[in-house]
């Protein structure tokens, strides 16, 4: 914990500390949370330089200032995955250095690969040609790099050849041109390295590319899901759980992906609402989950529902929040179509309060830690916020881009009268 926010910390405890509940001061602690969680120190909550559990380490402590009760000694729930790290990344044009992250990324499975190749261009037309495979094959054994156009998926005859010719490239490497770039995380190393290079950095009159790609594969990397509670004032024994990922991409070389909407927004918010709840105890007992390993296939929150601290029978509702950082659009509720009459008291209570100007439903999807839940039988809400924000997955997606505005005290209003009505 560096000096700056052991600052923040104070101002966070001295605002907690007012006995008046002000929305505006807790959109500015939030925002703190949000600059701690993406300052460089917790490199991306990811895999390298244990990000994640620095993270983690974080969060325990906010639940400790705050007085939540453990289910257990700690709360820290530990659990492992595989995880594939890329470790340095360095790319140049010729002499002309690419930005990681900005430029290009690294496939997030790809294996270590070094070394210098002339470029092999493969322009939409020939990547229709039924002879593209063979041609490009041909083009890797003579030491050239094949650099694949965008192309469409959709199209068939294109896809299949974009299938054969990964299927000749094993051990080898493959550059795809892309007009966006979307980074992941990869719990297994591929036998060949993909780099997605962004089309407007590219000239197929290129000379030369380097590449300098160090990877490692982490093999049972220990991770952890953080938990407190407030204990119900009349039904201690049954909860309502809120939760929200605090794992985001981690580095990719230099590269950080901060995850400021992704999710620092809904681990902030998660802590505002401990804070209410803390101050403001219901009938029904509830829980807070900080969930590691979300972006690497929702494997936290997987361990928890697998072997839950707390009884699912036990839990009556979850209300997972991911993307909380907009909100200008609206939101939406993924199960809403499930959960009918849940969701239609949340848009009751949205249009009695006239908090965010739409909510919209969804049905099932596995896209974040409510998805488990829902598949043990569990009622769960997943909210996400929508607006004009736009950065997912791309190292942009840092603090200096967001800034919380009123749909962060709309949103959290809109959430914490839904538990209340739960709690009735
Ligand atoms: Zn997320």
């Amino acid at each position: 914990m560096n000096i700056l926010i052991k600052m923040r910390v104070c101002v966070l405890v001295g605002l907690l500390s007012l006995s008046s509940f002000s929305y505006a001061q807790n959109r500015e602690t939030a925002q703190l949370i949000m600059e701690d969680l993406c300052s460089d120190e917790f490199s991306g909550r990811g895999y390298i330089n244990k990000g994640d559990s620095l993270a983690a380490a974080y969060i325990s402590d906010k639940f400790s200032e705050m007085g939540l009760s453990k289910i257990g000694a700690s709360y820290n729930l530990p659990f492992q995955l595989d995880v594939n790290t890329i470790l340095k990344s360095v790319i140049s044009f010729g002499d002309k250095p690419l930005k990681p992250g900005y430029d290009y990324l690294v496939s997030p499975g790809s294996p270590t690969i070094k070394g210098t190749y002339k470029v092999f261009y493969v322009s939409p037309r020939l990547l229709a040609s039924p002879k593209v495979a063979k041609k490009v094959k041909k083009a890797i054994k003579k030491g050239y790099l094949p650099v694949i156009s965008v192309y469409d998926g959709k199209n068939e005859l294109v896809a299949n050849n974009v299938a054969n010719i990964k299927k000749c490239n094993e051990g080898s490497m493959l550059v795809f041109l892309k007009k966006n770039l979307t980074w992941s995380v990869a719990t297994k190393q591929d036998k060949a390295a993909e780099i997605w290079l962004l089309e407007s950095a590219f000239s197929p009159y290129e000379p030369e590319i380097s590449v300098d790609v160090e990877a490692e594969l982490i093999k049972n990397y220990q991770s952890q899901n953080v938990l407190g509670f407030v204990p119900g004032t009349t039904h201690p024994d049954s909860f309502i759980i809120f939760c929200g990922h605090y794992d985001h991409l981690g580095k990719m070389g230099e590269a950080i992906f901060y995850g400021a909407n992704d999710n620092a927004s809904g681990i902030a918010i998660l802590i505002d609402m401990a804070s209410y709840f803390k101050n403001n105890p219901q009938q029904y007992s509830i829980a807070f989950i900080a969930f590691g390993g979300e972006e690497a296939g929702l494997l936290g929150s997987l361990n928890y529902v697998k072997g839950p601290a707390i009884s699912l029978a036990k839990t009556k509702f979850v209300f997972n929040m991911d993307l909380m950082g907009s909100g200008e659009k609206g939101a939406t509720i993924v199960n809403g179509s499930v959960f009918k009459d849940d969701f239609d008291n949340l848009v009751k209570i949205n249009t009695e309060n006239d908090y965010l100007p739409a909510v919209y439903s969804r049905g099932k999807a596995a896209n974040s830690d409510h998805y488990f839940f829902t598949e043990a039988g569990i009622p769960s809400f997943f909210i996400y916020l929508m607006g004009a924000y736009s950065h997912y997955h791309v190292p942009a997606d840092n603090m200096d881009n967001l800034q919380l505005g009123p749909y962060y005290d709309k949103s959290f209003l809109l959430i914490r009268d839904f538990i209340i009505l739960l709690n009735e």
